[in-house]
């Protein structure tokens, strides 16, 4: 067996992968025919391959790189800590300091009551925790009836059993026995494709509104709680009409159920704030972290949870917890790059350069003969692609046949956006210049004139026939 190292021949690297490397939302077959690429370094928002390939990273790993790669401090830390305390738990009465300051910084930071966490390795996690823990508040509130929670369509929670439940992904629900029972989900907000002749302020209204005959469908009493990305990214970075938030916060202040803000995505700069419920003006009892909390350096994740459903859950012992909750390594290196966000203002870098620099020019992207509409909040952004703008008509061809093109297309030329659909959506690092920002536009309309390109030569560019 040789030693596997970045040195080796990018076919080699591709072979050994392909023949024992099982990857998450991959098509096997598909991938081990072309091979997968392999990254070896990355720096800033720039990712470098084993050809050696300059790659931007337009979606900050998988949302996450919030602060960009190579940060040394990260790295210092962890070593630090690995060499001082690499593990120790958080179960039955013991702590450790990164966990002690890690949630002490993340009740400073979260809004109003939000001042009690409980972490876990991940979202996934952390969501499971949230299902487990609403209704368990309710139980313990003696209305263990409350149970029911109430979720989006095409909204991503994770992926384990429970938090992929909570989801709204049809693909994920049609394998291995999903939704578990006691979720509802609603209709998302996605006006683009399923607004129709409706404005669009009028069909945010009306969507908001599906949540509250939602709770009067399956009886305030039996609903526990209602989970919401405030902008859904996995789903296709779907911006709702201004109208919808307000409604659904005037629909929780008169219901007694519990609101969880899933942050994943959101949290920690993503859109201009700290958190995505105060970009849209919403006021959870938990809130749903991981991703960006670390900027990936290290994987962890938590719940951040209002004084009154923690007391309450403090009245008795919670039966739930992680090997890795509160990890002290990843706490002490998310700690830091909460310190890094913080000190080098890099929320006010996206509020006040990033996010309106990307807008003025993600905007002209709507120009290209293929592109509908351009959507964005903060930095997370979206086109949908369409052949027929006026009628905003999705592809005849199964959706993300076009978009799949498209993914090609900008990778080939360097830079990493994903579709979702026959959506395409950017995420990149927080710290994006507006140097950089011109170059990912430069690709990104280069390869949808690829993409488009290829989708006319396959005769791809067809309108679905009206319903
Ligand atoms: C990624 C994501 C999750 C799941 O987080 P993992 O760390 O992958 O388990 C949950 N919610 C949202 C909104 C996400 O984007």
């Amino acid at each position: 067996m040789p030693v596997i190292s970045n040195h080796m021949p990018t076919a080699e690297l591709q072979a050994l992968d392909a023949a024992h490397h099982m990857h998450p939302f991959t098509a096997g077959g598909e991938l081990a025919a072309k091979g997968a690429r392999v990254i070896t370094r990355a720096e800033g928002v720039w990712l470098t391959d084993s050809d050696g390939n300059r790659i931007l990273d337009g979606m900050a790993g998988l949302w996450c790189v919030n602060i960009g790669y190579g940060r040394h401090e990260l790295a210092d830390v962890a070593a630090r800590q690995m060499r001082e305390l690499p593990y120790y738990n958080t179960f039955f009465q013991t702590t450790h300091v990164p966990a002690i300051a890690l949630a002490d910084k993340l009740a400073e930071l979260a809004p109003g009551d939000l001042n009690n966490v409980f972490f876990a390795g991940s979202g996934s996690e952390a969501n499971d925790t949230n299902l487990r823990m609403v209704r368990t508040y309710w139980a313990l509130k003696g209305k263990p009836e409350k149970s029911i929670i109430i979720s989006r369509k095409n909204a991503y929670h994770g992926s384990s059993v429970g938090s992929g439940s909570l989801g709204g992904m049809s693909g994920m629900h049609a394998q291995g026995g999903m939704p578990i029972p006691g979720i509802a989900h609603i209709n998302q907000p996605n006006w683009w494709a399923e607004g129709g002749d409706m404005s669009p302020e009028d069909f945010g209204l009306a969507r908001a509104r599906e949540l509250e005959e939602a709770i009067d469908r399956l009886g305030e009493k039996k609903v526990a709680a209602f989970i919401a990305e405030p902008i859904q990214g996995a789903g296709g970075v779907i911006v709702p009409p201004d109208s919808y938030w307000p409604e659904i916060q005037r629909i929780c202040d008169e219901r007694e159920i519990l609101l969880i803000a899933d942050e994943v995505i959101c949290g920690f700069g993503r859109t201009g704030n700290w958190f995505g419920s105060h970009t849209v003006g919403w006021r959870p009892h938990i809130m749903t972290i991981a991703k960006g909390l670390s900027s990936g350096y290290q994987p962890i994740g938590g719940s951040i949870v209002c004084d009154e459903v923690a007391s309450v859950i403090a009245g008795a012992e919670f039966n739930h917890g992680y090997t890795y909750s509160g990890h002290p390594v990843a706490a002490a290196v998310a700690l830091e790059n909460l310190r890094i966000l913080e000190e080098e203002k890099v929320v006010d870098h996206v509020l006040d350069v990033a996010a309106p620099y990307l807008w003025e020019k993600w905007q002209t992207l709507t120009d290209h003969p293929m592109v509908g509409e351009a959507r964005m909040v903060g930095l997370m952004g979206s086109l949908a692609l369409t052949p027929d703008k006026a009628a905003r008509a999705p592809f005849a061809a199964e959706a993300g046949t076009v978009g799949y093109l498209c993914r090609e297309r900008c990778f080939a030329n360097n830079l990493v956006m994903r579709h979702v659909g026959d959506r395409m959506i950017i995420a990149p690092p927080l710290v994006i210049t507006p140097d950089e920002i011109d170059i990912l536009i430069e690709r990104a309309w280069k390869a949808l004139d690829e993409g488009m390109a290829a989708a006319k030569e396959q005769g791809l560019f067809q309108p679905a026939p009206r319903a």
